[in-house]
């Protein structure tokens, strides 16, 4: 499968990696919105939100907290931070392997665009 996400997961395109491990795996946005702007994904391919089951609820929970443990440790904490996942054409997904943006030291408009 040619999928990008999958082939930073195996180490076969390099990544500022920042959290990794036997699930997920966090990395720098390559083109950030945001003065901080990282990625969570699972490790394994899930194309879209749109094909989670109920077996995935505990890697998509990890995403969260992997994310929030993170921007902790960035400091966006205190002043906040947004977590965006796109979900298919409408939604502005490009990368059809899920991943949580999790943007922030600047203040975000609402709605998003
Ligand atoms: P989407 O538009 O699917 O929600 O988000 C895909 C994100 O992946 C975009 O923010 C884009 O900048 C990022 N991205 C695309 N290609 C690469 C890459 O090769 N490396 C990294 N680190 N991020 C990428
Ligand atoms: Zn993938």
């Amino acid at each position: 499968m040619d999928c990008l996400f999958c082939k930073i997961v195996k180490g076969d395109i390099p990544a500022n990696v920042l959290f990794e491990d036997d699930d997920v795996i966090a990395f720098e946005d390559i083109m950030p919105k945001a003065p901080t702007h990282f990625l969570v994904i699972p490790k394994r391919h899930i194309s879209t939100l749109n094909d989670l089951t109920d077996e995935d609820a505990p890697v998509v929970g990890k995403l969260q907290t992997t994310a929030a443990k993170i921007a902790k440790q960035k400091g966006i904490s205190d002043a906040g931070y947004r977590v965006v996942m796109n979900c298919n054409e409408m939604g502005g997904q490009t990368v059809y392997h899920i991943h949580m943006h999790v943007l922030g030291g600047r203040a975000m408009t609402w709605p998003p665009g």
